[in-house]
């Protein structure tokens, strides 16, 4: 019988699981466990911090989580801290919610030097993640390059070109704020394998890089054709059309503002450059090289395998049919498809691996197993210290405390003192 399930994962794809169970079973117990103390995944850790109503969906599930069927445990890894072997024994049904956090490598000679990030890192440095807070990334250099035309690669351009002013509604570490503002920045190079049609980065979000107090966008009206091809997806064609459109309108412009944001299509990274740092990057079929001191590669994300947890292959997937894995064992969100999509997406994903997990328990008539009473004290026995809602909600109130005017909080980026003061009462 369906009673207790687990999740595994507190990002979106994750709560609007339990979201889509508990509307329909409002007598189940779950329990969701992740290995930060803080709840929400990328919409915390990912979305940038100047985009606060992408946030506010977690107003949403913060109403979930005060209905009592819903548990948050914080600061438990699943494979490792607290096998999956014994989540199962505990639980009727489990869902992994993992997401994809490992930056995938550029495989280009160089990518290791000081100077050049993966987007996860230098995302989380800025967004408060801590297992980055101390990344410290050069940033001394008049040059920066993002490589990767997607969202993620327009957020880091945008958070870099930003003004102060413009960044003070934000949510953004004050450590990093500070050292984006300090920075020499004259010129930002995004890259792109491929051509403006094929760029992946939406209409929003790139009109939005016109409008910068300093940044001027420079586009070569070469680079561009002028209609989009034909036999697109039509939902797809007026996405590009749209691009085509600003872009276009980006490469009319000749005003003049202190930083510069290049549009290299068709241009292939060959080498990261430099001598004990990052100095330069080498593009395909061009001699000189970018004279940059960063490289930040936004090329997508992968998992390593945890612990007991099912392997995921190089994109992060966990081999599932339409999210089962496993009799009992469910996958959704990123680690189901794959790190691409938004938060929306994850909604409507979630719902169908919801519907599929009731399907399968609808005529099961096994006794339901324990659920977390059991589970707590074997934490506790481990010394594990799981931080619950109340915990999460101090570090909220704390983060809200320190918060400078205008910013809605100062995150906490230490793990010591998100431990602390999620675990003390
Ligand atoms: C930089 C960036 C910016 C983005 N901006 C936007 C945006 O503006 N708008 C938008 O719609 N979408 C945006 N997205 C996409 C969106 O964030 C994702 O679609 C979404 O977060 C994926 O949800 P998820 O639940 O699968 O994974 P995640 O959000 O990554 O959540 C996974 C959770 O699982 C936890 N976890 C992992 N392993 C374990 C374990 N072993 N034990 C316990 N817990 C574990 C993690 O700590 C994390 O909290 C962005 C993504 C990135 C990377």
């Amino acid at each position: 019988m369906l009673h207790h399930i687990a999740i595994v994962g507190s990002g979106p794809s994750g709560l609007f699981c339990a979201d889509a169970l508990l509307r329909q079973r409002p007598d189940l117990k779950i329990d969701v466990f992740d290995r930060l103390p803080t709840p929400y995944g990328l919409i915390r850790c990912g979305v940038a911090p100047d985009h606060q109503g992408t946030k506010a969906v977690t107003r949403q599930f913060d109403r979930l989580f005060g209905g009592g069927s819903l548990r948050f445990i914080g600061n438990v890894t699943v494979g490792t801290d607290l096998p999956l072997a014994r989540v199962a024994e505990h639980y009727d049904a489990i869902v992994l919610a993992l997401g994809a956090h490992a930056d995938r490598p550029l495989g280009i000679p160089g990518e290791n030097l000081p100077g050049r990030y993966g987007s996860m890192a230098f995302v989380g440095w800025y967004n408060g993640h801590p297992d980055f807070h101390a990344l410290d990334p050069l940033l001394d250099r008049s040059g920066v390059a993002v490589i990767g035309m997607g969202n993620v690669a327009v957020d880091i351009v945008r958070v870099l070109g930003k003004t102060p002013a413009e960044m003070a509604t934000s949510d953004i570490c004050s450590h990093a704020a500070a050292k984006i503002s300090g920075a020499p920045l004259t010129d930002l190079y995004m890259i792109g394998r491929r051509g403006p049609v094929e760029a992946s980065f939406t209409s929003a979000e790139l009109a939005e890089l016109g409008r910068l107090d300093r940044v001027r966008p420079v586009v070569n009206r070469t680079d561009l054709p002028d209609a989009i091809p034909s036999g697109l997806d039509p939902a797809d064609a007026r996405v590009k059309e749209k691009n085509l459109q600003i872009l276009h309108e980006f490469a009319s412009r000749s005003d003049d503002k202190p930083v510069r944001l290049h549009f290299l299509f068709h241009t292939v990274p060959e080498a990261v450059l430099g001598n004990g740092r990052v100095e330069g990057l080498k593009l395909k079929g061009q001699d000189a090289p970018l004279t940059v001191g960063t490289v930040i590669s936004a090329i997508g994300y992968r998992t390593a395998t945890i612990g007991d947890l099912p392997p995921a292959d190089e994109r992060g997937v966990i081999a599932n049919t339409d999210g089962l894995v496993a009799p009992g064992l469910y996958v959704v969100g990123w680690a189901k498809r794959g790190p691409s999509g938004t938060i929306p997406t994850n909604r409507t994903e979630a719902k169908s691996v919801a519907d599929r997990i009731l399907a399968d328990f609808a005529d099961d008539t096994a006794p339901a197993k324990s659920g977390n009473a059991a589970l707590d004290a074997w934490l506790r026995q481990q010394g594990l210290v799981a931080i619950d809602w109340a915990g999460w909600k101090r570090i909220e109130a704390a983060e809200i405390a320190a918060a400078r005017q205008g910013s809605p909080r100062e995150k906490l980026i230490l793990w010591e003192d998100l431990r602390r003061i999620g675990a003390t009462p």
